[in-house]
């Protein structure tokens, strides 16, 4: 963006964008932000960046960044103070919670947060208020990973790192356009492949995306079918004596639904999956599938998995991930360097602020649950509140949340660095919800399409404005240091919520001198959970650290679950899944099974949706980088030539896209970046104009354990426009 000659200092901190991770040094000149670089000492991007990364400056000085607290007064914003903003704030939660109990109010938050700003969230409503009901946007993103993870392994979270990238000789990517949505570690795929020839890559998805410009083998199934599909991936695995006898008697059990099953059991269970019937499901080749199953599984090869919302946006997205980890499990392809598999995550801290902090409505921190009266004690005792005063049931998880709001029951949400007035599915109704609801907005930018719906817009610091702590995909703690000040009023989010804790007459508990101390109080209730983590000191002069990290001063941890990398896990052991009461992983017998959503004569196609290169979510920060906005300054949907041609569209037509909920009026683009097949199209998610906004189309149908709704597939039918 700059010269670098114009730089004063260089600046540690992560990306703002995706759950990568990849470390930047930001250049300050003046009191601003003027450049940015890689941060050559990051393990996870060694200097890389990706064009939203390189470009970062530019989301600090946008026009639309909110300078000053803002009320809605008949209908119009006013400009507040912040004594105003926040006693009307306070006033509307303490009137709601004395009328209609702790469970009226509720909070949103996101994976873009702080780690110590969603754990003080999570205090303060679930110890402070009494109510469960936070949740956030990872919800939509991986709770189908979190969910997998738990019940395959007990613990959630992947047991490898990126560096397994390097020693991996076949990469199979599924449900995941890395190449646009990850694409650093896209990167280091595309360079392991370049330095061996014998490095397969096995792309799966019913889209052919750019990732598959390096795929050796494309598997473009039918949307919906990858669980017949990983099912039959396991019978060729058996059938051809590819799997690890030893392995699977010594640290597996095998489940179908809550019962245990014998080997011969599931593998009776896999008689409806074999190649041959499953290509008729899937729309591939039986003897794709076997070659595909053969590279998986070959011996003394290491085989790596990754995936991500193609998986786990999915009423049976929790299943899917299941069988995934089947896969490694039965081939014994997993806690050895090069071979694990591993859900990628969308942003930049969705597992340190909100899979480890808790910040979900189910959880508290280091993966406790607020089901457990044992948890709830040793949080409780931590963060000096009365144990009996928290809810032992979930809260409202993310769709039942804001239908809460649509049914009048949640009476005031607070919504914080997130913009869920575009991205929840359906979403006609939630917005009512967020229109009928006293709706308080903490926003860096204003107008989004969720702080145009507010009652209150707080303004929020953004990125190296303030210190935080970011986790990335790999378990990797990233400190992000202050390097600027943030403009006019913003504040950061955690001052927000400390000085609404103080006028509810909490503010003995939110006391804190510094970031410091509250990363300290939360790192207390990491010890001794193997999720350990370290300390705030050694985070601000490190470049990211992968827990546990059990000694302080210690190592941190490359592979979890086995010795010699784990610190739990005795040598003689080899391998403990010690989530698990009896140190087993579960191999389970998932059936095949339809989307909530199937085509038919009404509404023919398939819809699914996902990011492209340049944007990320909803483009409050991107669509104020004046070379990405020239670059796509309006989504389009992509249509499959053969289909385009029956219809009659030709590449740029406008077309509308209509499901049973609402429709779009997009361009249409045939043989563009990414190519559905035949009886499907695609949507990036991006675009903010209300006619554009595809989450009008998608469905709100969620997977029962994992509560993640199924963005990526609904029915629509194309009409021209
Ligand atoms: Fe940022 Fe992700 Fe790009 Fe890395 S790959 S620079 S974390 S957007």
């Amino acid at each position: 963006p700059t010269s670098q000659q114009d730089v004063e200092k260089w600046v540690k901190g992560v990306c703002r964008y995706c759950g990568t991770g990849c470390g930047v040094l930001a250049g300050v000149n003046k009191g601003k932000i003027v450049a940015v670089k890689g941060d050559p000492d990051c393990a996870v991007n060694k200097g890389k960046l990706c064009v939203k990364g390189i470009l970062l400056p530019k989301i600090m000085d946008a026009k639309d960044r909110l300078l000053h607290p803002l009320i809605k007064k008949n209908g119009q914003f006013v400009r507040a103070s912040w004594d105003e903003a926040l006693d009307l704030v306070a006033a509307k939660f303490k009137e709601a919670i004395a009328q209609y109990g702790p469970d009226s109010v509720g909070y949103y938050g996101s994976g873009q947060n702080t780690a110590e700003e969603a754990y003080i969230a999570n205090k303060l409503f679930k110890g402070c208020i009494g109510t469960n009901n936070i949740d956030g946007n990872p919800r939509t993103c991986m709770a189908s990973a979190v969910a997998g993870y738990v019940s395959t392994f007990g613990k959630d979270e992947p047991m490898g790192t990126y560096a397994d990238i390097e020693k991996a000789d076949v990469f199979f990517i599924i449900g995941s356009n890395m190449a646009e949505a990850h694409p650093i570690i896209y990167s280091r795929i595309v360079d392991r492949k370049n330095s061996d020839p014998n490095v397969k890559v096995i792309v799966a998805d019913p889209r052919r995306t750019r990732t598959a410009d390096i795929a050796d083998i494309l598997l473009q199934f039918i949307p919906g079918t990858d669980l017949a599909l990983l099912n039959s991936m396991a019978y060729v695995l058996i059938e051809e004596d590819l799997i690890d006898k030893d392995f699977v008697a010594k640290h597996t059990n095998f489940m179908q639904g809550e019962k245990k099953i014998t080997f011969e059991e599931y593998k009776a269970f896999l008689a409806d999956y074999s190649p041959e019937k499953v290509a008729e499901i899937t729309g591939l080749a039986a003897d794709q599938i076997r070659t595909v199953a053969r590279l998986f599984g070959a011996k003394g090869k290491n085989t790596m998995s990754l995936w991500t919302m193609g998986l786990n946006q999915r009423i049976r997205g929790t299943w899917a991930n299941n069988l995934v980890h089947n896969l490694h499990l039965l081939t014994g392809k997993i806690c050895k360097p090069g071979n694990t598999p591993f859900s990628l995550t969308g942003q930049p801290s969705a597992c340190g602020s909100i899979r480890e902090v808790g910040a979900l409505s189910h959880l508290l921190p280091a993966h406790r649950v607020v089901t457990n009266p044992q948890h709830r004690e040793e949080v409780a005792k931590v963060w000096g509140v009365d144990p009996a005063k928290m809810s032992p049931k979930p809260g409202y998880h993310t769709i039942e949340l804001f239908r809460a709001a649509a049914d009048g029951k949640l009476k005031v949400l607070w919504v914080i660095c997130t913009n869920p007035g575009q991205s929840i599915p359906n979403l006609e109704l939630y917005r009512k919800g967020m229109e009928k609801t006293f709706l308080v907005v903490s926003e860096a930018y204003h107008p989004t399409r969720t702080s145009e719906l507010a009652d209150v817009v707080l303004p929020s610091a953004l990125w190296m404005e303030k210190e935080g702590i970011y986790g990335n995909g790999e378990r990797r703690t990233q400190h992000i240091a202050k390097a600027v000040e943030p403009p006019g009023e913003a504040k950061p989010d955690v001052w927000h919520l400390m000085e609404v804790a103080k006028r509810l007459g909490f503010g003995n508990l939110f006391a804190y001198k510094d970031n410091e101390e509250i990363w300290e109080e939360y790192r207390k209730l990491t010890i001794g959970t193997k999720m350990d983590l370290p300390p705030y000191a050694r985070l601000r002069k490190e470049h990211g650290l992968t827990w546990p990290v059990p000694d302080p001063n210690g190592p941190d941890t490359y592979i979890r679950y086995a010795a010699p990398w784990d610190p739990f896990v005795k040598k003689e052991e080899g391998i403990k899944f010690y989530g698990k009461p009896d140190g087993r992983a579960v191999i389970f017998a998932r059936p095949h099974a339809n989307p909530q959503e199937m085509p038919d004569s009404e509404y023919p196609f398939f819809l699914s949706t996902g990011r492209i290169l340049e944007h990320w979510h909803t483009t409050t920060m991107t669509m104020n980088v004046p070379e990405i906005k020239r670059a796509m300054p309006e989504m389009y949907v992509e249509i499959n030539a053969a289909d385009a041609e029956k219809l009659g569209i030709k590449d740029g037509d406008y077309v509308k896209v209509v499901s049973r909920r609402g429709q779009c009026r997009l361009k249409a683009k045939i043989n563009g970046r990414g190519q559905p097949r035949p009886g499907m199209v695609w949507v990036p998610f991006h675009d903010t104009e209300i006619s554009r906004m595809i989450n009008f189309v998608t469905i709100d149908a969620f997977d029962d354990t994992s509560k993640q709704p199924e963005y990526k597939i609904c029915a629509v039918r194309i009409e021209k426009a």
